[in-house]
């Protein structure tokens, strides 16, 4: 089987999530490509729905995103943050000019009465995107952070507001047991020969979609290659390591591939961490040690290659 005909459906979070969906965007047909973004992250702020991971996810695949920070516009301006932080508005999360029409648009669209699903798939009409990008959900659902010092915090509380200080003891996915898959989700795991877990933090950005039942029974069965977000026991960006350490495990690629245990069959972890290989292996899990830093467009894209390979393998 080449690549080309291949279908995939890859999970995603945010920074990670959305540099692997770019490389896989660049070598599959956009029929071939779905990728179901997390909602979790989402909030309200300055009375405004924001969706950090599909935004950024969006961004991304649109060729709009901001290269140094990972989140928000490229070429950003910052007047109504500056205006509103003049206003006594609250300015611990950063939202800058071209983002906030994302968010009022948004915003007006769901008072309006239509689903998240429909308001991503107009702006990735608008925006030029190709490949299918759905929330996880339509439904609200919010992840909780409990922590040794604070208690429950809100998922930006602790993430921005907080900088991930606090010791995490663990995480609730509140309303996830009413929440049913975004339209389009369940046909296109479905009708995918395999499912990528990019490389987004498996605690706060792949847990909550596997958390949502129907989505999980769905993907029960299904060849699975995910990609360790943990290199060298550290992470790219984020709190993924100290989320695994502060909840008693070595955070490593291997810690990563328990975590994820029988839900995977293929499992793509970077060159520094070769000697990690064979544990991998005595777990059931199929192995594929490569370059998985994402610097360069170049890098996605090779990345996006390898994990096909992987997939190839494991679907043999
Ligand atoms: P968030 O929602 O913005 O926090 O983003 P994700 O959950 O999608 O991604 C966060 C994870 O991406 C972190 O654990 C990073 O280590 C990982 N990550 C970021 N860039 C890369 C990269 O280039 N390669 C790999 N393997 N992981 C990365
Ligand atoms: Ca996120």
């Amino acid at each position: 089987m080449t690549h080309h005909t291949l279908k995939i459906v890859a999970l995603a979070g945010g920074v990670g999530g959305a540099k692997l969906a770019d490389g896989l965007a660049r070598i599959l047909p956009p029929d071939n490509l779905t990728i179901i973004v997390n909602t979790g992250d989402d909030f309200e702020h300055w009375g405004l729905k924001i969706c950090p991971d599909l935004d950024t996810v969006c961004y991304t695949l649109a060729g709009l995103a901001n290269p140094e920070t990972g989140w928000g516009r490229a070429e950003e301006t910052w007047q109504v943050f500056e205006n509103m932080r003049q206003n006594g508005g609250a300015d611990w999360f950063r939202i800058g000019d071209k983002d906030v029409a994302t968010h009022l648009e948004r915003t007006r669209r769901l008072k309006e009465g239509q689903p998240l699903s429909q308001v991503t798939r107009d702006f990735c009409r608008a925006w030029g995107i190709q490949p299918t990008v759905l929330p996880m959900t339509d439904q609200s659902v919010a992840t909780i952070v409990d922590t040794v010092e604070q208690g429950e915090l809100a998922f930006q509380e602790y993430f921005v507001h907080k900088r991930c200080e606090p010791t995490v003891k663990g995480f609730r996915f509140d309303g996830i047991e009413q929440a049913e898959p975004a339209p389009g989700v369940l046909q296109a795991i479905r009708e995918a020969d395999a499912v990528v877990f990019c490389p987004s933090n498996p605690w706060v950005s792949v847990d909550p979609i596997l958390n949502i039942t129907r989505i999980r029974t769905a993907l029960a069965g299904k060849p699975v290659a995910a990609v360790s977000p943990i290199i060298g026991g550290k992470t790219v960006k984020g709190p993924a390591a100290k989320m695994f350490s502060e909840l008693g495990i070595e955070p490593s690629a291997l810690a990563v591939a328990r975590h994820y245990g029988e839900s995977i069959s293929g499992f793509v972890l970077d060159a520094v961490d070769a000697h990690l290989a064979d544990k991998i292996q005595e777990l059931g899990i199929r192995p594929l040690v490569v370059n998985t830093l994402m610097k360069t467009t170049s890098d996605r894209q090779l990345l996006a290659q390898d994990v096909l390979h992987l997939i190839e393998r494991v679907t043999a």
